[in-house]
């Protein structure tokens, strides 16, 4: 039994991320029709009762809403839309979500500034409607929870972002360190920064949101970078999460991070973290090696910081 099922509805997007870990699946897969989509909800409501709608982008499709209300009446009492958040800068359209059972809403923004977040989306306009979007949201009451990619071109801003995302009044932004999947894999070298370098801008991030009380999460962050912040990893609060991806079905999410998606350094053996650490993505290990990863010493049980949980 899963607690959570991710429903990939197809890959149209009307943004072109350059570190879009779907690379080009856009152009090998049509979007799934309306009645396929119905069946897939019908078959993950045996299995959860909390569903997110990704993609792809969701919220373009001309059923978004006939499909959030088809899952609010098989029963799925959390409804996530996980969405680049342009389409919500139509209020009439987030309302129509809301109405039709969706009630929890994770728009992405990665950068601070329409330069940085559209140099990355490559989608010009992208930027004031995806911070419309927030503001629509959290004006109706809405649960939001952004997530953020961090990649050589933002993570010296996300101290700026972090500030943005708290004038906004996000319940939680996430900040996840960019998986080197798809484009961003294809493109290595010019994305991925090196998590070393990432480190301060991320803690001075995470302080920034902690102290304005404010939910911050990272994601594929090991702990020998997070010191003192443990507790925002999100992997200690990810569900159980099956996904229904193009054409397959992932039957356990953590089991894949933990089985092919991520890898520990040969000085990991030597970490009182190796426990709990899932490590870095494979393929940054495979990039950059593992020399950044520095054991850690001091007892896992002693978390200092508790982040509070949206
Ligand atoms: S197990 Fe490895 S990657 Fe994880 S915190 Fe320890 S040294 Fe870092």
């Amino acid at each position: 039994m899963s607690e959570r099922v991710d429903v990939k509805v197809g890959f149209s997007c009307n943004n072109r991320c350059r570190f879009c870990v779907q690379g080009d699946k856009r152009k090998r897969y049509p979007d799934k029709p309306t009645p396929e989509v119905k069946a897939l909800l019908e078959d993950a409501r045996k299995d959860a009762d909390s569903i997110v709608f990704t993609g792809g982008e969701f919220t373009i499709r001309k059923d978004a809403v006939e499909l959030v209300r088809f899952a609010s009446s098989l029963g799925f009492r959390r409804i996530q839309v996980q969405t680049n958040g342009r389409m919500l800068a139509y209020r009439a359209f987030c309302e129509d979500l809301i109405a039709a059972g969706a009630n929890e809403f994770s728009p992405a923004l990665h950068g601070p500034l329409a330069e940085i977040h559209e140099y990355l989306t490559r989608s010009r306009g992208s930027f004031s409607q995806t911070v419309k979007g927030i503001e629509n949201l959290v004006d109706l009451g809405q649960k939001v929870l952004t997530n953020t990619v961090v990649v050589r071109s933002n993570y010296r801003h996300l101290p700026d972002l972090a500030s943005l995302f708290i004038d906004l009044g996000v319940d939680q932004y996430q900040l996840a360190f960019v998986h080197p999947a798809g484009a961003a894999g294809d493109n290595f070298y010019s994305i991925v920064p090196r998590l070393t370098l990432v480190e301060p801008y991320l803690t001075e991030a995470i302080e920034k949101g902690l102290a304005a009380n404010v939910s911050v999460m990272t994601e594929a962050v090991p702990y020998c970078f997070l010191p003192g912040y443990e507790d925002c990893a999100a992997e200690l609060y990810i569900p159980r999460t099956k996904i229904f991806d193009a054409d397959n079905v992932l039957e356990d999410y953590t089991q894949y991070r933990l089985t092919e998606g991520k890898v520990h350094g040969p000085a990991c053996k030597d970490c009182l973290w190796m426990g709990i650490c899932e490590g870095p993505w494979r393929e940054y290990v495979e990039g950059y090696g593992a020399d950044e990863l520095v054991p850690r010493k001091d007892d896992p049980g002693e978390h200092g910081y508790k982040a509070r949980r949206a």
